[in-house]
């Protein structure tokens, strides 16, 4: 895979860590031995997975000469988080549209990623409500910046298209090295499937590279068949891009939606669970929305056995800790 064909810029400095996790592997009885790659400790304020993703975005936006940035997400979304916040490094103004996805829980006084929308000096915030068309909303907001005379350029939400996958995609090479540094010889990959770049991103690196470990990607909102779609559609998108000639199987697209509950954001048991478990054996923070519900089913694999006996899995930690402030009362009742 060669990426030197894009713009990008250069926010990361280092791989990020891949370390076991003995004690959590300890508490789950042993049958299998958990690492986890650290995308949790990303730069960009607060961490996590959007960076790799927005260095290639940032960078398309500078090629095309916009000095203003907008995106979308939800109302404490990390991916607003870190545009916002490498539109402020990079010195270009952001605005953000936000989807009230669960009806009335956007509040302006909000913690989380919330409050650090405002502390990085975000040019405006809309609140849409949810099933609005994220992209219509944006490409208004566009044009009545662009009647201003700014120059705005519109990144999807979550970074999730083919130009952010590479981001993923490129983090699957990093990985790869890293395993092959250490000789560790990985089994199992999971990972989140939300706006979908990272998981698709991934299915195109490390088939690209023919590395022989199985992805998995668990749903924080769609079913498994609507999911499993999206990620095909981008990873095939991804890897024209790339200039893979070799075609990616579908059943290389595998999503798991049994760790979602009610819906997108809303708490469960199981993410409860799994959050204070991590916490408690590894001090790693995890988040309420994806890195958590994600943990939910990696944890519920391994009591079930879905992994063999002894395999060696990594966890792909994504980030989001800022969003448990605004999530307290889900951990202390
Ligand atoms: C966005 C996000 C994800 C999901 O990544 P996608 O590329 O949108 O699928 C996972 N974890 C965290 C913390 C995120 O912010």
């Amino acid at each position: 895979m060669n990426f030197t064909r894009f713009p990008r810029r250069k926010y990361i400095q280092t791989p990020t860590p891949i370390e076991p996790m003995p004690a959590l592997s300890r508490a789950l009885d042993g049958k299998v031995n958990l690492f986890v790659k650290r995308d949790d400790l990303l730069p960009g304020a607060g961490g996590g997975n959007k960076t790799r993703k927005l260095e290639f975005c940032i960078a398309d936006a500078l090629e095309n000469d916009a000095n203003t940035i907008i995106t979308c997400g939800a109302v404490q979304s990390n991916h607003c988080r870190l545009t916002l916040a490498w539109a402020v490094k990079e010195g270009l103004d952001c605005h953000l549209v936000l989807e009230e996805r669960v009806k009335g829980s956007y509040k302006k006084e909000a913690s989380g990623n919330n409050f650090l929308f405002e502390l990085m000096g975000v040019k405006s915030i809309e609140v849409v409500p949810g099933g609005t068309d994220m992209m219509a909303a944006m490409e208004k907001k566009a044009e009545d910046l662009k009647a201003e005379g700014r120059h705005p350029y519109i990144i999807p939400g979550g970074a999730s298209n083919a130009i952010g996958a590479l981001g993923y995609a490129s983090c699957a090479a990093e990985t790869m090295a890293q395993l092959n540094d250490m000789h560790l010889d990985i089994h199992h990959l999971v990972v989140p499937s939300g706006s979908a770049g990272t998981h698709a991103g991934m299915v195109v690196g490390m088939t690209a590279m023919e590395t022989g470990i199985p992805v998995s990607g668990m749903n924080v909102s769609r079913e498994k068949r609507v999911q499993e779609e999206i990620v095909y559609k981008l990873a095939k998108e991804t890897a024209a891009k790339l200039g893979i000639e070799k075609e990616i199987p579908r059943d290389r697209v595998v999503c798991f939606d049994q760790y979602v509950g009610p819906g997108y954001s809303i708490p469960t048991d199981s993410m409860v669970e799994a959050v204070k478990l991590f916490a408690q054996t590894e001090a790693i923070l995890l988040d309420p929305v994806y890195s958590g519900k994600t943990a939910a089913g990696l944890v519920d694999l391994v009591r079930n056995g879905y992994f063999a006996s002894g395999a060696n899995v990594l966890f792909l930690h994504t980030g989001g800790s800022p969003a448990l402030y605004a999530y307290m009362d889900s951990f202390r009742k």
